[in-house]
């Protein structure tokens, strides 16, 4: 049987925190989907396409990771996609507190899917989307913080 790993977020934008935790989980799962999770009531950087759009490019040539776009609860969208896994990544223990009670809670929603906490490369545990968000806001060059070769300006 297919190891099918569904990667939710928001992805607002996909950074190289983001990226390594992918690329660790490819050698635990057969298959990654990576899921951006469209919640219009908050109103990001990129639009859900754009920042699919994003990784699609990153990835492109990848049998083992696809990126689809969804609404609703997680613990549907993995469903739909037949994965058995949840992926996630932490950074500290502000992140694990929060994963911690994401996992209660899916776990009660759904019980057969197990969650997987992959822990971030030290050198990407400052590294979030929201610092990069402000960072562009303000005129700064995120391209230090994003996976190599991503032109962010590309994608608005
Ligand atoms: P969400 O809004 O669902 O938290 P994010 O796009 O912020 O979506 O994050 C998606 C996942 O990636 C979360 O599990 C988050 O903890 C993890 N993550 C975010 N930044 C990093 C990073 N620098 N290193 C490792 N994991 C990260």
């Amino acid at each position: 049987m297919q190891r099918i790993a569904v990667f939710p977020g928001s992805f607002d934008p996909f950074t190289l925190g983001h990226k390594a935790i992918v690329d660790e989980g490819i050698d635990i799962f057969d298959h990654i989907v990576i899921g951006v999770g469209d919640n219009s009531e908050k109103r990001g950087m990129l639009i859900p396409e754009q920042r699919a759009r994003l990784i699609e490019d990153l990835y492109r040539g990848n049998p083992k990771i696809s990126v689809r776009i969804y609404k609703g609860l997680t613990v549907d969208f993995c469903r739909e996609c037949q994965a058995q896994f949840l992926l996630r990544g932490v950074r500290n223990a502000v992140d694990f507190e929060y994963e911690h009670n994401m996992q209660l809670i899916n776990e009660r929603l759904s019980p057969g899917l197990t969650t997987v906490l992959l822990f971030t490369p030290p050198r990407y545990a400052a590294i979030s989307s929201s610092i990069i968000r402000e960072l562009v806001h303000f005129g700064g060059d995120p391209a230090q913080f994003l996976p190599e070769g991503v032109d962010l300006k590309k994608y608005f």
